[in-house]
């Protein structure tokens, strides 16, 4: 099969959503999403665990467009979001636009266009190839001594096994981030034993990450438009305080690293509290918010283990210390290959330059969005974007408007290819490089999912207005636009 469009996006999750739905609030309606699962959501699709949340609030983490009153919980559950995904791609009449399990494994720039491969052996082509692919979307399997010898269930959070059984179990969890935080704090619940492997604490910010919304307030949001907006509206700008206290070394920042301090003395056991003791300052790795993951391994059925894994046998994990200790399940809670982007997908811009030779020294973008070398191509919370400093809905909607004026551009002749300039990309990251060295993430003294491989940060080190300046109108002079 071989379809022409003038648009195609791939990938069908939060950012893949929000590209769609601003195409057609612009009656752009030639263009298709390619999605390799088999629904939409994206990381809401693809991690199902026990305990799967969101650590930012539900009225914060929805679109502008699609502004639920009637959330559950003050923090909503994984299904509860991936539910709102669903709905926001109904409600935006979105369904006839995206193909699921529709993997793409390769696109091309051509003198036509992009021709874009699927796992399938379908072609589209298109004018324009927007990667709405998502950043923690390739589980990280870590490269333990023994793992692939383990008879029991191995299970990776991202690609969750519904019919792995954790009550009654003994389970072991190996990392500390947000998402192992999550799955301490559910699985004790009715596991046997809960046992956390941590290599490197987390500091852990206390939130009300289990409360319920009151009926009766979703009620009034709902009857309430302009106070529903209002509330979203608020939230957006409180959320500000976010990329302040990152990327500035003030007594706000002060502020929240003391609450994170104090939130750790609530942990009795001195021993305990070692364990849980980070030797980085808070806000230095991403976030972890949680009211319930202290007093979880506080319980009798929790142990966390800091001494590091050595090895893996049929049935146990060896400490380093060469305590043994016996499982029936281990779930990897290990994170993400970060930096992959669209990758694998092979990619080929203009003259025949791959993403990988593009990216050879780490993924880099002109403003998080445009790439040289690769004409009428955009990415979507590509490189640079503010994970766990700035709302990503707000995010994506910026940029796909950013996009669209282009794609509108082209549609008034206007040019034939566009790419951005290489002055302008160097430009752009020279100011990113200058302006992450006073973030907590440089100075926090941690390492991370945020840091490249050659030690760069891969994070928005701006604030709100920032990015919005710079997405707001595309500047020709960072362009260079073919015609005819
Ligand atoms: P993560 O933050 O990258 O944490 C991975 C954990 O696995 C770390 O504790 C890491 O230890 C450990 N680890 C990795 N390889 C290991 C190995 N070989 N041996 C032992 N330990 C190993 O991953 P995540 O918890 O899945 O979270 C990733 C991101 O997803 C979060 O930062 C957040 O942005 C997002 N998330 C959000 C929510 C939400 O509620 N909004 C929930 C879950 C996740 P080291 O620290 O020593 O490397």
């Amino acid at each position: 099969m071989s379809v022409r469009k003038t648009v195609v996006i791939i990938g069908a999750g939060m950012s893949g959503i929000a590209m769609g739905a601003t195409l057609r609030k612009a009656n752009i309606d030639d263009f298709v999403i390619l999605e390799k699962g088999s629904d939409v959501g994206g990381v809401w699709h693809w991690n199902r665990y026990p305990g799967l949340a969101c650590d930012v609030p539900s009225h914060l983490y929805q679109y502008s467009f699609a502004t639920k009153p009637d959330w559950s919980r003050v923090f909503a559950t994984g299904p509860e979001i991936q539910r709102y995904h669903r709905d926001v791609v109904e409600e935006h009449g979105l369904t006839p636009f995206i193909r699921t399990s529709t993997e793409v494994t390769s696109a091309r720039f051509t003198p036509t266009g992009w021709v874009v491969e699927t796992a399938a052996g379908d072609t589209y082509e298109s004018d324009f190839l927007i990667a709405a692919t998502g950043v923690l979307h390739h589980p990280n399997i870590p490269d333990i001594k023994g793992l692939d010898t383990f008879t029991g269930p191995v299970v990776h959070t991202a690609r969750w096994d519904d019919s792995v059984e954790t009550d009654g179990r003994r389970v072991a969890v190996i990392g500390t981030g947000s998402t192992g935080v999550q799955l301490v704090s559910a699985l004790h619940k009715h596991a046997a034993q809960v046992t956390q492997f941590s290599r490197t604490p987390q500091w852990v910010l206390w939130g009300p990450t289990d409360i319920k919304q009151p009926a009766i307030l979703g009620a009034a949001l709902r009857r309430l438009p302009g106070l529903n907006r209002a509330v979203y509206s608020s939230s957006l700008w409180a959320s500000g305080i976010l990329a302040d206290i990152t990327t500035r070394d003030t007594w706000r920042r002060s502020l929240v690293q003391a609450a994170a301090r104090a939130h750790l003395r609530t942990v009795r056991d001195p021993i305990l509290r070692a364990k849980l003791t980070p030797n980085y300052e808070p806000l230095c790795k991403r976030q972890v918010v949680s009211g319930t993951f202290y007093k979880a391994a506080q319980q009798p059925n929790v142990e966390i283990v800091d001494t590091g894994i050595d090895r893996i046998t049929e049935t146990s994990i060896i400490a380093a210390d060469g305590t043994e200790r016996e499982f029936d399940i281990i779930i990897l809670a290990t994170g993400f290959k970060a930096h992959s982007y669209m990758r694998p997908m092979n990619l080929v811009g203009r003259d025949g330059l791959t993403i990988d030779d593009a990216w050879a020294k780490g993924p880099r973008a002109y403003r998080m969005t445009a790439i040289p070398g690769f004409p009428n191509f955009f990415t979507m919370l590509g490189p640079n974007s503010p994970i766990g400093s700035i709302s990503l809905q707000y995010t994506a909607e910026l940029t796909s408007r950013y996009i669209l004026q282009m794609i509108q551009r082209f549609q008034r002749a206007e040019f034939t290819a566009v790419e951005p300039t290489e002055d302008a990309t160097n430009e752009f990251n020279e100011q990113v490089r200058d302006a992450l060295g006073s973030t907590i993430w440089t100075t926090g003294g941690c390492n991370s999912w945020y840091h490249n491989d050659d030690g760069t940060i891969d994070l928005w080190p701006f604030d709100r207005k920032t990015m919005t300046r710079m997405l707001t109108v595309p500047d020709d002079r960072h362009y260079h636009f073919t015609r005819g």
